[in-house]
């Protein structure tokens, strides 16, 4: 979004240290004419945070007639506006009236329709957009992990057209972009009906259509760098290995382990092993010795004990991940786990766990 109001125009109101909680606050909702809040929803206390920024919204405009027109965009729009809303829109209108848009992540490419309505483009001809650009080839999810949200706040696992995705990077070569992002919830999926993928399993050799857009796209001479972001490890077959070798697929990967220990991962329905995940990365990394491996983990997951945690650990150690992004289990309204599965790490043991297994991803010592 900030790359397209740049092309549109607009110049960013630079504010080091910004916070919602701060006079930093108060100075960008005074002097800046469009104001988009980025929201997120995979945490219950970034989705409180939103409706919290009411109260500051309304004190500090009082102060002044125009105020800036303000979009919220991002996933707790984007729940409320899918097919499987936890909060309707009007309910979140009802919470957020200082909104005067709303945008899901799967809308952005409409900020400069919204602003022309509004009468708020300064220039209608978008500038170059530089060197590196993000392209959504799928949204939503249907994996539907029992502790996360994204199902719900994206909806379904919607695949975009091969056409149009080769001719978006084919105009974005045009204006001088040589890096590009693949970007959706699990790329691997691309273009495979909720039959096939389910299909799949860990280590298998089926063809993928994304390994072939892959494949496709390393074509165009004008691309010299592909990332790809986010792959799952359960549908990641040796076909998309395979493309890992080739030279302008970028040096990392993501792919989220989120733990080490099996029961643990059927409960949170992961569809992989641990043992499943170990060997993936063995392939991976003999397809692609230098390449860097980074994953996500949560720990504290419902009924984890403290042995189950130790396998995430044990897993950790042997993996050795590049980049980790570790986060405390926190109960998401509406999901499985939330329904099903009582919260019942405390919140020091989780706290605990979590100091524990980053010093562990950071190689330091710690006593065991
Ligand atoms: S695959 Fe990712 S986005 Fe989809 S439900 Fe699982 S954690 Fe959420």
């Amino acid at each position: 979004m900030a790359g397209i109001l740049d092309a549109l125009g607009y110049e960013e109101l630079v504010v080091p240290n910004f916070r919602t909680d701060t006079e930093e606050y108060k100075y960008v909702l005074l002097n800046s004419d469009v104001f988009i809040i980025n929201s997120c929803s995979v945490r219950q206390k970034s989705e409180d945070k939103v409706y919290g920024l009411g109260k500051p919204i309304k004190e500090i405009l009082t102060e002044r007639n125009k105020k800036p027109f303000i979009i919220l965009a991002g996933c707790v729009t984007g729940s409320a506006k899918s097919e499987r809303p936890r909060v309707t829109l009007k309910e979140l209108q009802g919470k957020t009236e200082w909104a005067d848009a709303y945008l899901s992540p799967s809308e952005i490419f409409r900020l400069p329709e919204v602003l022309s309505k509004k009468n708020l483009l300064k220039q209608t001809l978008p500038k170059t957009e530089g060197k590196i650009a993000y392209i959504n080839i799928s949204y939503g999810c249907d994996n539907f992990c029992t502790y996360c949200v994204v199902p719900y706040s994206r909806g379904k696992e919607v695949s975009r057209s091969e056409k149009d995705i080769l001719a978006e990077i084919n105009a974005l070569v045009g204006k001088d972009v040589e890096e590009i992002t693949l970007c959706g919830q699990n790329v691997n999926s691309w273009g495979l009906s909720q039959a096939e993928k389910f299909k799949i399993r860990v280590g298998s050799k089926q063809k993928l259509p994304f390994a072939d857009l892959l494949r496709k796209i390393h074509k165009i001479s004008g691309i010299k760098k592909i990332n790809f972001i986010s792959s799952n490890p359960f549908d990641f077959t040796e076909d998309l290995i395979d493309v890992l070798k080739l030279p302008k697929i970028a040096n990392y990967i993501h792919i989220a382990v989120q733990s080490g220990n099996n029961e643990i991962l059927k409960a949170m329905n992961r569809r992989h092993t641990a043992e499943e995940f170990i060997s993936l990365v063995k392939k991976i990394r003999k397809a692609r010795p230098e390449i860097e491996i980074g994953t996500d983990i949560i720990v504290g997951f419902p009924n984890e004990t403290k042995k189950q945690f130790m396998d995430t650990v044990k897993l950790v150690k042997k993996v050795k991940f590049n980049v980790a992004f570790l986060a405390m289990y926190s109960p998401r309204k509406g999901t499985v786990a939330q329904k099903n599965l009582k919260d019942n790490v405390t919140r020091e043991e989780k706290k605990r766990r979590l100091a524990y297994i980053t010093k562990i991803v950071k190689g330091a010592k710690v006593n065991e």
